[in-house]
C-alpha cells in the first residue's frame, strides 16, 4: 500500500553516476515533458475523436511512446515494430533490419509510428511503406528528435519534438550499445569519446 505524506520541496537534483562521461546534456527531462505535452495537443488535433493504432519502433520509441500515448484520449490500438541499425560499439549505421509485429492488422486504419529519432530516414521509409503495403488507412511519422542534415531518404515527420544537428544522442530509450535508454534526460555524448 502507498503512504502518501504532505508533498515536500523537492531535493537538488543529485548527479547520476550512470551518465556517459563528459556528456552535455542537450534536452532535460522536463523540457522533453513539455515537448511530449506539445506533441500529444497536436497529434489529438489531427485524429479527434478517430481510432488510432500507434506502432512504436522497438527499442528506441519505447519510452517515448509509453509517455505520448497517455496524452491522447482517442481510442487507441498498440503494435510494435522492430529496428536495428547500428551494430556493436559503432555509431554509424550498419545493415538496416525490420520486422513488423506478426499479426499486426492495420489494414483501413489510422497508423502513427513512433520512434525515437529520425536520422537518415532509411528505417521510417521502409516501416512506412511496409504498412503501407498492408492496406492501413492513413501513416504518420512521429519522432521525438529530428537530425535534419543527416538525411538520405526522402522523409519528413508529421510531428517532431526537437531538432539537433549532427550529434550522437542517448537517454529517454536512446542507446550507445545497448546502454544509456534510462537516463531521465537526452544527452549528447563527446565526439569520439566518453562512454
Ligand atoms: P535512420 O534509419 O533514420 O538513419 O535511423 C534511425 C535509427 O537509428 C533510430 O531509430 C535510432 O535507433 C538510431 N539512431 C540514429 N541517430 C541516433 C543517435 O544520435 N543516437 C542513438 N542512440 N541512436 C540513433
Ligand atoms: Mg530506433
Amino acid at each position: 500500500m502507498t503512504t502518501r505524506s504532505a508533498p515536500q520541496p523537492a531535493p537538488p537534483a543529485a548527479p547520476r553516476a550512470d551518465y556517459p562521461a563528459g556528456c552535455q546534456v542537450l534536452f532535460t527531462g522536463d523540457e522533453i515533458r513539455e515537448a511530449v505535452e506539445r506533441l500529444g495537443d497536436e497529434v489529438r488535433a489531427t485524429y479527434g475523436r478517430d481510432e488510432l493504432t500507434i506502432v512504436v519502433v522497438l527499442h528506441g520509441g519505447l519510452v517515448f511512446a509509453a509517455d505520448l500515448m497517455r496524452r491522447l484520449d482517442m481510442p487507441m490500438r498498440l503494435g510494435v515494430a522492430l529496428a536495428s541499425s547500428y551494430r556493436g560499439a559503432a555509431t554509424s549505421p550498419g545493415e538496416l533490419q525490420v520486422q513488423m509485429h506478426p499479426g499486426l492488422d492495420v489494414a483501413g486504419r489510422h497508423v502513427l509510428l513512433v520512434d525515437d529519432i529520425l536520422d537518415t530516414g532509411r528505417t521510417l521509409l521502409r516501416l512506412r511503406d511496409s504498412i503501407r503495403a498492408l492496406d492501413a488507412r492513413s501513416v504518420r511519422l512521429a519522432t521525438l528528435v529530428d537530425k535534419p542534415s543527416r538525411r538520405i531518404a526522402p522523409l519528413q515527420a508529421d510531428f517532431t519534438g526537437f531538432t539537433i544537428p549532427d550529434l550522437f544522442i542517448v537517454g529517454y530509450g536512446l542507446d550507445w550499445n545497448e546502454r544509456y535508454r534510462n537516463l531521465p534526460d537526452i544527452v549528447a555524448l563527446p565526439p569520439g569519446g566518453g562512454r
